[in-house]
């Protein structure tokens, strides 16, 4: 079997999906970059392979499935099959002041919007990448997620996690409910699917607010990515460990 690993990240241009991409890169990976927008990226493989990852562009939009089966496409022709797939891409939807998604004035479309990216698109690229992850000795599979996905953590009034989110919370926590459903799928086979949160990341995301770099977010992804044969499935992980449900 061809020695080098193959890696695609959705949502790769920028952000935490950018670090994991060259973090990836940085581990010898060849790494498909997969973004929406031309030039941005571009501009992100030109970046990865001046930093000497071997990188090329995968255009892809999440939301579309001509785009994916395009993207599966491409992987196949430029490396005939599949070793990591991190489903990295996702939005927040629109916040009023504060960060706050009002559940009781939430507009339905919203919500729609937000699963159809961080949702229903990891499970359009993930099937759309399962032939092609199948053919790899050791496939791992990542979904970025994020603590706030925790119903543990947000029904207990003593854990500070942060405004209510009532579209992007919940979206995370029906990926993390969806991560669980493929593990289960998985079972008894190579295959390794894990749900990670970065924490709270300095990105655009955020406006740029948070005290972790995308590198330091990029972290438990790359760790997910590279897991050894026989390592978890179906759990949920962040720096210091696995997070409840
Ligand atoms: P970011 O800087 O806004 O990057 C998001 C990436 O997703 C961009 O590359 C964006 O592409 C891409 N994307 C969005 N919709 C897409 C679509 N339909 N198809 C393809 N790509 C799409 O955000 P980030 O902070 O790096 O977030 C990355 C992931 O981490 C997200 O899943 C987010 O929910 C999660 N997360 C972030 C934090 C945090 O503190 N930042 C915390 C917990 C979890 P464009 O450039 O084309 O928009």
């Amino acid at each position: 079997m061809n020695e080098t690993r193959t890696a695609l990240v959705t949502g790769a241009n920028k952000g935490i999906g950018y670090a994991i991409a060259s973090g990836l890169g940085a581990l010898g990976y060849r790494v498909g970059v997969g973004a929406r927008d031309e030039s941005r990226r571009d501009t992100a493989v030109e970046k990865l392979r001046a930093a000497g990852a071997d990188a090329f562009g995968v255009p892809l939009d999440v939301t579309s499935d001509r785009s994916v089966t395009g993207a599966a496409e491409l992987i196949e022709r430029r490396a005939g099959r599949l070793d990591v797939l991190v489903n990295n891409a996702g939005i927040s939807g629109e916040m009023d002041p504060g960060w706050l998604q009002d559940p009781t004035t939430l507009d339905p479309e919203l919500v729609r919007t937000v699963v159809e990216t961080n949702v229903i698109g990891v499970v359009r690229v993930t099937n759309a990448m399962l032939p092609l992850l199948k053919r790899s000795a050791s496939p791992r599979i990542v979904n970025v997620s994020s603590a706030v996905a925790s119903l543990t953590r947000q029904a207990d009034p003593r854990i500070e996690i942060g405004p209510v989110m009532a579209a992007y919370a919940p979206s995370k926590t029906f990926l993390n409910a969806v991560t669980v459903q493929y593990a289960r799928q998985f079972a008894g086979t190579d295959i390794l699917i894990n749900a990670a949160c970065p924490g709270l990341v300095a990105t655009d995301f955020t406006g740029f607010h948070g005290p972790r770099t995308p590198e330091q977010g990029a972290a438990t992804a790359i760790r997910l990515a590279t897991l050894p044969d026989g390592g978890p499935t179906g759990s949920f992980f962040e720096d210091d460990g696995v997070i409840p449900w």
